[in-house]
């Protein structure tokens, strides 16, 4: 689904005939001519074309092919744009897409010094300087229901407004939709599925619940849990009618029995679905107001929801509006607020997208918005630490080990993100290797994106591999020999791993990459009923105000199980519509 992003904006159509008036700079600054350059970004090389005249840079054609469509392809544009504007290589890297930004930025460097460019020249002379001071227009819109964030849960409940033919907008801070649901790799959580039944699985939303809250150490809201595991079989035969089946079943950290449900394909979940609701919702013909970002909650003189103000790229907004679904996500990517709760998490690494600042949080408490368990944040203990790439629980799943730098397994792999983070925080260096083999890799799609980043470490011997990491080898082959004892005899002597057991790891070569805990999840947030109602300090509904998703506490408990958070958006982004319709009534 790859498809080819190619960027090319004219430096005529940028700046207008005004250009010819100012005058040429006397120094020839380029040979004229088109140059090409590359540079490595995350899973391939960035091709930059540039075309210059003697003093301007007219043209910038970016190729980002095979970056992840979503930021990879959005960089693209918006740093063709800047370089245009600036006549520097040198702009601002975009959030989210640091990677790639870095290799497109490099990639015009190569090139422009390929035609003679001395780029501090370019810097001291650069153009965008002062720009982007004019006047913001301000727009007054009338409608019924404001959906902020259009991530899974956002994206979910504009799906419902549409079938349900209301008038809606949908706002986006970014320029692209998705949010942390893009990351999301596993796949939902559901019970007493068709799917479940027609595979033979037996299973009931009682014992979804139950895993549930064991997984949040019993912290969580048993209503919301009771909430997400009875509507969670309907979610899933809904999500078959947008066309976004979750087919594939298999075993997930936490659960009792198989219960996760995957796209057919083995793709990830989070990518399936924003492409499936994003198809979805230009079928239905709504558009997403992207570089939006809702700035403030407006209430009436009783405290009903009567608009959200918003600041766009180029025009402020006020929307007049009877109610409002919360929709934008943790607060993971905010450090400030995440260390204002979490002093102990400074200076982690995180997973999140760049849109996971806390917002609605705060838009909410503005309100009065109650807050709950908004200290719990998840750390997920298999995060790339150089490239924050979470390398998804199914490489565990599927019989990866985790070992230290002394090649010595320290815990049962597949105890729940928190208790395997807290293990791998008492190892040397805070750091562990996940180490699979060839047949594991032939079985998981996502190892194929990790390859292509190369984020692996590879051998052709089990000894092999232990030089790469600089493990000492006969540890590592005794600790690859004992396991690969502990799988035959399917029992783990040694950590009471019961799980992810299927297939031992003898298939040459071997792979490991390096591992640490990175921020993942934020639990808490603001708190809701069942009927996704946002409750005040003083335990009451907010009139108008409804919330889903990662915004929301209570669901999670102390911990979330992988697949639960999908669930959660699909099904409380359900609820969020729905009862935001009852309200209009
Ligand atoms: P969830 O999983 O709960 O749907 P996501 O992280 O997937 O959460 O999506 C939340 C979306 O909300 C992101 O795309 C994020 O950029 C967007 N967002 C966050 N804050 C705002 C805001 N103030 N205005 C508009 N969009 C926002």
């Amino acid at each position: 689904m790859k498809k080819l992003i190619c960027v090319l904006i004219s430096l005529m159509m940028l700046l207008g005939a005004s250009a010819c008036a100012e005058p040429a700079p006397a120094e020839k600054l380029f040979t004229p001519g088109t140059y090409s350059a590359e540079a490595q970004g995350i899973f391939v090389p960035v091709k930059v074309q540039v075309t210059v005249t003697e003093n301007e840079i007219t043209s910038v054609l970016i190729d980002a092919t095979g970056e992840t469509p979503e930021l990879g392809g959005t960089a693209a544009g918006t740093l063709a744009e800047s370089i245009l504007n600036a006549q520097t290589p040198n702009v601002d890297a975009m959030s989210g897409a640091t990677v790639t930004s870095k290799a497109i930025i490099a990639a015009a460097t190569d090139a422009l010094q390929q035609a003679g460019a001395d780029i501090a020249t370019l810097d001291a002379q650069r153009k965008d300087t002062g720009a982007g001071t004019g006047e913001k227009e301000e727009k007054i819109v009338d409608t019924e229901i404001v959906i902020i964030g259009a991530g899974g849960a956002g994206m979910t409940a504009a799906i419902m407004a549409k079938q349900e033919g209301k008038d809606f907008v949908l706002l986006e801070k970014m320029p692209y939709a998705g949010g942390n649901t893009t990351k999301a790799t596993g796949g939902m959580n559901a019970a007493e599925t068709h799917y479940q039944k027609e595979q033979g699985i037996e299973d009931s939303k009682a014992l979804f619940a139950a895993d549930t809250m064991k997984g949040g150490h019993a912290l969580n809201d048993p209503e919301l849990v009771a909430e997400l595991a009875n509507s969670s079989s309907d979610a899933i035969d809904w999500l078959d009618t947008i066309g976004a089946a979750l087919p594939k079943i298999s075993f997930s950290g936490g659960a009792s029995v198989n219960r996760i449900h995957a796209p057919e394909d083995g793709s990830g979940v989070g990518g399936f679905l924003v492409e499936h609701f994003s198809a979805k919702l230009e079928e239905l013909g709504v558009s997403i107001l992207y570089n939006t970002a809702a700035t403030e909650l407006m209430v009436d003189a009783e405290g009903k929801i009567c608009g959200v103000k918003a600041e766009g790229k180029d025009a402020n907004y006020v929307f007049n509006c009877k109610a409002v679904i919360l929709a934008t996500g943790g607060f993971g990517a905010n450090e400030e607020m995440y260390t204002q709760y979490r002093p102990d998490l400074k200076g982690t690494v995180t997973t999140n997208a760049p849109g996971a600042t806390g917002d609605g949080i705060l838009m909410a408490q503005a309100l009065g918005a109650d807050l709950v368990d908004i200290e719990q944040i998840q750390l997920h203990p298999t995060v790339e630490q150089s490239t924050s790439m979470l390398i998804t629980e199914s490489v565990r799943g599927d019989g990866a080990i985790l070992v230290n730098q002394k090649g010595e397994r320290f815990t049962n792999e597949l105890l729940t993100r928190d208790a395997v983070s807290a293990a791998e925080l008492e190892q040397e260096g805070q750091y562990a290797w996940i180490i699979f083999d060839q047949n594991l890799r032939d079985h998981l799609k996502a190892i194929e994106k990790y390859v292509k980043a190369n984020l692996t470490k590879q051998g052709d011997t089990i000894e092999a591999l232990a030089a790469e990491l600089e493990i000492d080898p006969a540890t590592l082959a005794k600790t690859l020999s004992d396991w690969n004892e502990i799988v035959k005899n399917q029992r783990d002597t040694q950590f009471g791993r019961t799980t992810g057991m299927n297939a031992d790891l003898t298939t040459a070569p071997y792979y490991a990459i390096k591992v640490a805990p990175g921020i993942h999840h934020t639990m808490g947030g603001i708190r809701i009923d069942t009927k996704a109602q946002v409750i005040n300090t003083e335990g009451k509904p907010i009139p108008g105000l409804f919330a889903a998703g990662e915004v929301c506490g209570g669901v999670h408990g102390g911990n979330r199980l992988g697949g639960n958070a999908v669930a959660d958006i699909v099904i409380f982004g359900r609820i969020a519509a729905q009862s935001a319709f009852d309200y209009l009534k």
